[in-house]
């Protein structure tokens, strides 16, 4: 049996499964909120001392974390814990304990999700033996590849998200200046991330936006934010979610152009599932295949959104039940 984690600064996914390499058949899951506890090994043990969890038969886990992972150790960007891999194992006993980074986890995950787990946003063509690209926008924005050797994908991460911003339109260049003046440089992150969408909002509303003020919490913007433009209660929130997508389309494409992605790119992260209606109805493939002259290699590239919100956690057990 092996643990999985998926350790974010708000949220952590425990869960327990049984290695199948093909794809880790799934025993249990809990979710946990990660301030709540003080360290992993406590929030291990009280999953463990769950009725339904047999400790005595877990032998190894992995962790995906979302934060830079040097050696046995990773820390959480946005959260107090340090995770280190060795002392895991020594306490609990395991063989051993792997650690990811998040999005490389997610990318494990990729290579086994199903039809049903995924949203088809352009069929394309893909390309035997054709690298996969991986992008997700949720607390930041991730960035991952897949490459192809010898018939596998193999995941790399990448602080892609932390790229500069490549504006193209007069819109884009307006929200370029305004980021430079208030952060004094535009990360792609900056655009397309929760924060990144409140960013967005701040330029595209010349008047004071209702919505925005009824709203108490800053982390409750972003989804304030795409409701409000997806039910078109408020013009400029439209318009807002409308630069948001064709900016994720647009950094998708280039993500693609990069790592010569022609076996897929899958978009990830906890905002595209929330956006489904404003990423289907053609803007974001649009500007993800406007990158002339390469616009029939885009448009041979399959694009589909991943459903499974757990894919970070399947990802992690995937890597252990491969071990
Ligand atoms: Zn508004």
């Amino acid at each position: 049996m092996l643990l999985a984690g998926d350790i974010g600064g708000t949220k952590t996914l425990l869960g327990l499964f049984n290695p199948d390499p093909a794809r880790p058949d799934r025993i249990t899951t809990r979710s946990f909120s990660t301030p709540d506890y003080a360290d992993l090994a406590s929030m291990i043990d009280e999953f463990a001392g769950d009725s339904t969890v047999d400790q005595a038969s877990i032998d190894r886990a992995c962790f995906g974390v979302a934060g830079p992972v040097i050696g046995d150790t990773a820390q959480l960007t946005n959260g107090a814990w340090k995770v280190d891999g060795r002392n895991i194992a020594a306490r609990f006993g395991w063989a051993r304990v792997d650690l990811l980074n998040d999005l490389q986890a997610m990318a494990y995950g990729v290579t086994v999700l199903g039809e049903s787990e995924v949203r088809v946003l352009q069929a394309g063509d893909p390309a035997r033996g054709g690298n996969v690209a991986l992008i997700a926008a949720g607390t930041g924005l991730g960035e991952a590849l897949l490459h192809e050797v010898d018939g596998r994908l193999i995941p790399s991460p990448s602080e892609g998200g932390r790229a500069d911003f490549a504006a193209r339109t007069e819109r884009e260049i307006r929200l370029l200046r305004a980021l430079v003046a208030s952060h004094g440089r535009a990360s792609v992150e900056h655009v397309l991330s929760g924060p990144g969408l409140v960013n967005i909002h701040r330029v595209m509303h010349a008047a004071p936006c209702a919505i925005v003020e009824g709203v108490d919490r800053p982390e409750d913007l972003p989804a304030a934010i795409t409701s409000a433009a997806l039910e078109r209660r408020c013009p400029a929130c439209a318009e807002t979610l409308d630069l948001f997508v064709e900016a994720y389309g647009a950094e998708s494409g280039n993500l693609a152009l990069r790592s010569v992605s022609t076996g897929g790119l899958f978009v990830g992260g906890g905002i595209a599932p929330r956006i489904l209606p404003a990423l289907t109805d053609g803007r974001f493939i649009r500007a993800f295949r406007d990158k002339a002259p390469f616009e029939a290699l885009l448009a041979a590239v399959p694009v589909k959104v991943i459903l499974n919100s757990e894919t970070g956690l399947l990802g992690a057990a995937v890597f252990a039940a491969r071990r």
